[in-house]
């Protein structure tokens, strides 16, 4: 399949098996307050376009496999790093570098897996990391640095 100017093999459906047979993610399962803001933050997080992207590469994106609040920015906002898997392959990546804002606040990277997976091995497995920036929804005196 093709995304903007990426080609992207995908073991559809592996991935939907595997992501089917998971409770949540990461965030879901974790009651600090960064995990509850992103969580509280999630539907609207990813635009349609993306939705329909990890729903077709097999990815349940309310499921990630890891997500690390970065900081709160001079925006107002704050940063995190979002990771899912699948079993797959990028067969032609955008640039050199993988890197692709979506929106003001969205950017999307391809990679090889380096943080904690959900899969029950590597094989084949492509990461996929999202640089998100978005707003503290949940109590304001909770609110991170
Ligand atoms: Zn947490």
């Amino acid at each position: 399949m093709k995304f903007r100017n990426w080609e992207i093999i995908a073991d559809k459906k592996y991935n939907d098996e595997i992501y089917s047979n998971l409770k949540g993610g990461i965030a879901d399962g974790c009651q600090c307050n960064d995990c509850r803001n992103f969580v509280k933050n999630r539907q609207d997080i990813f635009p349609q376009e993306i939705k329909t992207l990890l729903a077709e590469l097999g990815i349940d994106y309310t499921k990630e496999a890891d997500n690390i609040h970065l900081q709160k920015l001079k925006n107002g906002l704050h940063s995190y790093l979002a990771l899912f898997h699948f079993r797959g392959e990028i067969t032609k990546l955008e640039d050199e570098t993988g890197l692709l804002p979506l929106n003001d606040n969205l950017i999307i990277n391809f990679g090889l897996p380096d943080g904690q997976i959900l899969f029950p091995n590597v094989e084949r497995l492509v990461q996929i990391e999202f640089y998100i920036e978005m707003p503290w929804t949940i109590e304001k005196e909770l609110e991170s640095d």
